[in-house]
Order: C-alpha cells, then sequence, then structure tokens
C-alpha cells in the first residue's frame, strides 16, 4: 500500500508538465553556466493573472468561466503566445506552456519572451454566440496587461481564426484604434497573414524532413501515425500525404483508425469536424494508447500532455519521434527514447513553426505591408532548418538529448537579456 503510494506520487511528478520543464530549464542553464539566481527568475511566469470571465448563456443563465494569461519573461519583447479552450486548462499547465512559448521565441531567434492564456470551458458544448461572449469577456479581462506591444495572444488547442477575429475587435474597441498587431492567427481579411493556419503543420513537416535525412529514412514511402486530427494534426497529415508518406494511424479524443496500407487523408480531412473529431463515423477503431505502439517509421504526438510514458516508451516502434503537440512526452520517456536509438524532435522545436509564422504576422500588422505566401514559406523553411540542424549539432557535440540541446538554445537569449537588463 505505502509502496503504491509512493509509485503514484512519482508518476504524478513526471506527468508534471510545470516541474518537469524547470527541471530541464535547471539543467540547461548549469551546462551553460548560469548562476542560480537566472534559474529563480526563469522557473516561473513574471506575471500571472487569473480572472473570471461572466457569460450569458442561450438558456439565459449567467455562467462564470475561469481564465488564465501567463506571462513567462518580457527580457526579450513582449510575451507572446496562444490561448486554448479546454476543460482540463489548469494554472500549472498555463505557465509551463508559457515557459514553453519562451524556449520557442528563443529557439526560432523572435524578438519575444512567452506567454500564455487558457479558459476552462468545452467548447464543443457550447454555441458560436457563447464562444464570441467567452472570447470578447475574456479579453476584457486582460486588457490590462496585454496589447500589441506588451504581450499578443494567438490560437491554440480548439480556438481558431474566429475566436482570434472577436477577440481583436473586442481589445480595438477598447483601445479605441484598430488593432490588428493585438492578436495572431487573424482571419487574412483582418490583417491575418497567409500560411498562419497550416504553419505548425508546416514547421513539423520540416523537422520531420530534416531527421529523416538524419536517419537515412525516404518521407516517401514512409509510414506515419499522427496522434490528434486538430490544426497541426489534420494540415500535417495532408502534407506528408502529398509528399507520398503513408498515414497507417490518426486519432482523435474519441479514438484512432488504423490501416497498414494507408488512410484515405482527403477523405478523412473531408469528414472531419471543426474539431477535429473523425473517428466517431467508424466502427473499428482502435485506441489511442494502441496508436501510439503502431507499426510505423515515424510518430507525431499532436494531440495533447503526457502521451509517452515511461509506461509506454519501450513499445514505441517508431525511429522518428516529432512532438507537434506541446508536452507530449516525459522526462522519463524522452530518456528512454533516446536510449533506444530514436530521434525524438521536441516540441519547442517542432512546433515553433506557428509563433514564427504568427511573428511574420505582426510585423505585417506593424508595418501595414502584407507578404506573399511563398516569402512566408521560404522564410518559415529557413528558420526551421537553420534551428533544426543546430539543435541536432549541439546534442552531438554535447552529448545531450535533443530535448536539452533544444532548451540550451532557447533559454540563453533570455538569460543573456535579462542580465544585460541588470535583472540578474
Ligand atoms: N499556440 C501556438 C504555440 O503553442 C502558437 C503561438 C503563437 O502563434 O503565438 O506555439
Amino acid at each position: 500500500m505505502v509502496a503504491d503510494k509512493a509509485a503514484d506520487s512519482t508518476k504524478e511528478e513526471s506527468m508534471d508538465v510545470l516541474s518537469s520543464t524547470r527541471t530541464v530549464v535547471k539543467n540547461a542553464l548549469e551546462r551553460l553556466g548560469y548562476p542560480d539566481e537566472v534559474f529563480e527568475l526563469l522557473k516561473e511566469p513574471i506575471r500571472m493573472m487569473t480572472v473570471r470571465i461572466p457569460v450569458r448563456m442561450d438558456d439565459g443563465s449567467i455562467k462564470i468561466f475561469t481564465g488564465y494569461r501567463a506571462q513567462h519573461n518580457d527580457a526579450v519583447g513582449p510575451t507572446k503566445g496562444g490561448v486554448r479552450f479546454h476543460p482540463d486548462v489548469t494554472e500549472k499547465e498555463v505557465k509551463a506552456l508559457s515557459i514553453w512559448m519562451s524556449l520557442k521565441a528563443g529557439i526560432v531567434d523572435l524578438p519575444y519572451g512567452g506567454g500564455k492564456g487558457g479558459i476552462i470551458c468545452d467548447p464543443r458544448e457550447m454555441s458560436f454566440r457563447e464562444l464570441e461572449g467567452l472570447s470578447r469577456g475574456y479579453v476584457r479581462a486582460i486588457s490590462q496587461i496585454v496589447g500589441p506591444n506588451k504581450d499578443i495572444p494567438a490560437p491554440d488547442v480548439f480556438t481558431n481564426s474566429q475566436i482570434m477575429a472577436w477577440m481583436m475587435d473586442e481589445y480595438s474597441r477598447i483601445d479605441e484604434f484598430n488593432s490588428p498587431g493585438f492578436i495572431t492567427g487573424k482571419p487574412i481579411v483582418l490583417g491575418g497573414s497567409h500560411g498562419r493556419e497550416s504553419a505548425t503543420a508546416k514547421g513539423v513537416t520540416i523537422c520531420i524532413n530534416e531527421a529523416a535525412k538524419k536517419k537515412g529514412i525516404d518521407v516517401k514511402g514512409a509510414r506515419v501515425v499522427i496522434q490528434g486530427f486538430g490544426n497541426a494534426g489534420s494540415f500535417l497529415s495532408k502534407f506528408l500525404y502529398d509528399a507520398g508518406a503513408k498515414i497507417v494511424g490518426i486519432s482523435d479524443a474519441y479514438g484512432a483508425l488504423h490501416d497498414p496500407d494507408g488512410l484515405d487523408i482527403d477523405y478523412l480531412l473531408d469528414r472531419r469536424d471543426s474539431f477535429g473529431t473523425v473517428t466517431k463515423l467508424f466502427n473499428n477503431t482502435i485506441s489511442n494508447k494502441e496508436l501510439l505502439e503502431l507499426d510505423c517509421d515515424i510518430l507525431v504526438p499532436a494531440a495533447v500532455e503526457n502521451q509517452i510514458t515511461e509506461e509506454n516508451a519501450h513499445k514505441i516502434k517508431a525511429s522518428i519521434v516529432v512532438e507537434a503537440a506541446n508536452g507530449p512526452t516525459t522526462l522519463e520517456a524522452t530518456k528512454i527514447l533516446t536510449e533506444r536509438g530514436i530521434l525524438l524532435v521536441p516540441d519547442v522545436l517542432s512546433s515553433a513553426g506557428g509563433v514564427t509564422v504568427s511573428y511574420f504576422e505582426w510585423v505585417q500588422n506593424n508595418q501595414g505591408y502584407y507578404w506573399p505566401e511563398e516569402e512566408i514559406a521560404e522564410k518559415l523553411e529557413t528558420i526551421m532548418v537553420k534551428s533544426f540542424n543546430a539543435i541536432f549539432n549541439i546534442a552531438q557535440t554535447r552529448r545531450v538529448d535533443m530535448r536539452l540541446a533544444a532548451y540550451m538554445v532557447g533559454v540563453r537569449k533570455m538569460a543573456e537579456a535579462a542580465r544585460f537588463r541588470g535583472w540578474v
């Protein structure tokens, strides 16, 4: 009984995304030779706001939602990062996500620190009108700490360009100016950028191509499993399918589909709903757990946190794992996969395409001059390839795993900026 309890608490700790993020940040700072106070500064967001948002629901009742906005560090520049709408949002998770955003900005060298927001809600159960009330209420509640030069929100899990449009409109009313640079991931007609919607998946695809080169795998004909069919998972499946890969498994929150001969991705994309649900239409589904252990060359967790753990890391058959979700692999699992010679491309690198194109969107808004799609694609490719190879080389020369190498690159810019400012 006692032993079980101890095992449970170790398991809980390994699933605690904030404490595992801190562990790697500390390790990265130590390897870079920074003193302890730098870690003390970076282990928590500098600012964390909790808000209560009243929304009149369609049945006439008023429901109060809880939301958060975390600003991890603004030494480099304004903070930047998405807002998620999900029933499982917690304060701890939002804090960890804001640290990851700082790391992503450092890795792809953007003039930002990290931020993140979340609202505890289930958008799948809410009407359009209720979602609009919630989005506008959230912006009113956090308006004092956000702004085009303070903190710039964006889409994340279960939020999209329509939600960004409502938020931008609400902020513009408060600010009494049209403020497209307040938020990214907007519809194109409101100052959104070409390529933003598919940017995370594009970045992941570039990392897959680079990782495949290192492993001597041809993406054309490679067997790929993708967990999650949301923004990242759906665009990614299309890019890889069009590149000739065989997508042998995909999943949503309710189950997974498997076909060793390759799934018909165009058909599935056509049938998916706006939340990425598609498996409910089929009888012969498998579980998400079974999906991760399928025989394949490339595995892409593109759903939620803590999917590859010490319990299943030994059973993963892929030779490349590219994280498109934030935090899908625990630290224990990272160690096991690396020891097994599996090339693990960490979230803070592989999912940084989204914030990169968000940066392009913000620059275009600030300039009032808009770039063609090819220019965005080209700039994104250059940044992602460079970042991937820099981190891969550090992992090789310093003999560390790719996650630690990515954290070393990601943390350096904000640590230096904080020191120049005389903070630590
Ligand atoms: N939510 C995305 C992420 O986790 C994008 C953030 C942004 O575009 O600012 O990276």
